[in-house]
């Protein structure tokens, strides 16, 4: 599970390490039904870490029916919500004593670096959690400005049972920013996470029981998509998704809807955000560092990473010299060595995705001014280096689609009508940024670009405070800040007659 030249401490806890692949259905952990498992392998060196089972409708069917059980006796939505507070606030306390290991089980089963694993994503998980707990015995519903005649009351109601389907590159975190506020309100869960990334949202759902959360009201089904995802996406009896992951699939999760009972769907999808960087910003180089901190954090999986980088012609040979002296600080590394800054790609499959828009970048005509080729080839894992393009054209591929690597380009303009043309000419429009010391020219600019978030003078400064989605093809629907209960509960109205 190793490789034997390691020194860091995390390399003895990984050898150790136990994995447990079963379902996690009413409060316990079964084998598929069909006894299916598929081997799961470690993108740090390409060997198994464990089997998982391979979930099937029949399993689907089964999480489904007992999430309905739990909400239909109201056993979850049924209490206060004070006491739902206190068993989210428990749940997330286990969440940081589990750090250590959620944390490195999140680096064994999709690359990124421990430091990362420890110090981003178990935090951000149990904060979402506790965060939702918190605020939800301090939401209060409507009365309407009616006539003396009459009482109208407006109220939100847990939806039932939430089928939720995450990717792979944050598991926790992107499971968490569902799981928060559909149980905060009182649904029940249904949760497939990556066939990619199993085993966190596992050990979330026991440490959830353990909390106080009634067996039931959160089951995970794993298995690949078009198998439980699709079976949860066409369900019956499932009253939302909330989905994660590619726009193709984002796609397929409207159809589902369509083809069976109209459940709602919620859709986070993919992205190509546009960071645009003026002649005026106050500092070029810092936002080079800020480009470079957004894309090749995570490996350059990230669906927010601001890989089209527009930079006014002008500064553009500044800004690449500073985009190169940053780059050398992602290498690729040792994921389990708490030093390192860039890990490994998920799978092999995903390896060549970028390794494929790499060549296909330079056979456009776009040069590499750093990086390019595949490294750490002796370690068995999939490692890519952190790569610039220069001279990128908004039409070439590598700037219309998501390649999901660490791969950006740059693309140079005259002024700022056209840095708007370009920056909007995408069929995304997940986030963006503006870099400029004139105050004017910030807001215009960031009025300007469709995306549903705008950095101004910087880049991935977020918190749980804040909606997180997209316009366009990057989905709909938000995720984060009390808008994320939009998406899980329906409005009432009950309207009393009050006569005279
Ligand atoms: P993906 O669409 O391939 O898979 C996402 C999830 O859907 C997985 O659990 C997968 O098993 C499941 N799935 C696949 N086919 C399915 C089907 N036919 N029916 C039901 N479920 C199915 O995406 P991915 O490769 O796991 O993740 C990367 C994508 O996620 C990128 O496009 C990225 O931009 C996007 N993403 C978006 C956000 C956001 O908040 N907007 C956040 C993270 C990732």
């Amino acid at each position: 599970m190793t490789t034997p030249d390691s020194t860091s401490p995390w390399h003895a806890r990984a050898a150790s390490l136990v994995t447990d692949g079963r379902l996690f259905i009413n409060g316990e952990r079964v084998p598929a039904k069909d006894g299916q498992t598929f081997e799961k392998h470690s993108p740090l060196n390409g060997l198994g870490l464990g089997t998982v089972a391979r979930g099937q409708k029949a399993d689907i069917d089964a999480a489904v029916a007992a999430a309905r059980a739990a909400f239909a006796d109201r056993r979850w939505a049924g209490q206060s919500p004070k006491a739902r507070k206190k068993v989210l606030q428990r749940w997330s306390e286990l969440v940081m004593a589990a750090r250590d290991e959620l944390a490195l089980l999140e680096t064994m089963d999709m690359g990124k670096p421990i430091s990362h694993s420890l110090a981003v994503d178990v935090p951000a998980t149990a904060n979402c959690i506790a965060w939702y707990g918190e605020a939800v015995d301090k939401l209060y519903d409507e009365i309407a400005p009616t006539a003396d005649t009459a009482l109208a009351l407006i109220t939100r109601e847990a939806m039932g049972v939430i089928g939720a389907i995450v990717p792979w590159n944050y598991p926790l975190i992107m499971a968490a920013w569902k799981l928060g506020p559909a149980l905060a309100a009182g649904n029940s869960v249904v949760l497939k996470p990556s066939e990619k990334s199993p085993y966190t949202a596992l050990r979330l759902a026991e440490l959830a029981l353990e909390a106080g959360l009634p067996a039931g009201v959160f089951n995970v089904v794993t298995g690949y998509g078009h198998e439980a995802g699709e079976a949860l996406a066409l369900h019956m009896d499932v009253d939302a998704i909330g989905f994660t992951g590619s726009t193709r699939i984002g796609r397929r999760m409207l159809a589902c809807s369509a083809e069976s009972n109209l459940k709602r769907v919620y859709n986070e999808l993919g992205g190509k955000s546009a960071f645009v960087v003026f002649n005026d910003a106050k500092d070029v180089a810092a936002a080079a560092r800020a480009a470079a901190g957004s894309v090749f954090y995570n490996q350059g999986e990230s669906c927010n990473a601001p890989t089209r980088l527009l930079v006014q012609q002008d500064v553009v040979p500044e800004f690449m010299a500073a985009l190169q002296d940053e780059a050398r600080n992602y290498l690729p590394g040792d994921p389990l060595q708490e030093s390192t800054e860039m890990g490994a790609l998920v799978d092999a499959g995903q390896m060549s995705t970028v390794l494929g828009y790499i060549h296909q970048g330079q056979a456009e005509g776009a040069n590499i001014a750093f990086g390019g080729r595949r490294v750490r080839t002796e370690t068995g894992g999939y490692f890519v280096e952190p790569t610039i393009f220069e001279g990128v054209r908004n039409d070439m591929k590598i700037a219309r689609e998501e390649i999901f690597g660490p791969v950006l380009g740059v693309i140079p303009f005259a002024n700022e009508a056209e840095a708007l043309a370009l920056a909007n000419d995408s069929v995304y429009g997940l986030q963006a940024s503006v870099w400029s010391s004139q105050i004017d020219r910030a807001h215009r600019v960031a009025r300007g670009l469709k995306a549903g978030t705008v950095h101004v003078n910087q880049y991935d400064e977020d918190d749980i405070t804040v909606p997180f989605g997209g316009y366009k093809q990057s989905g709909n629907g938000r995720d984060k800040s009390l808008h994320a209960f939009d998406k899980y509960t329906e409005l009432k109205t009950t309207w009393l007659r009050i006569d005279a």
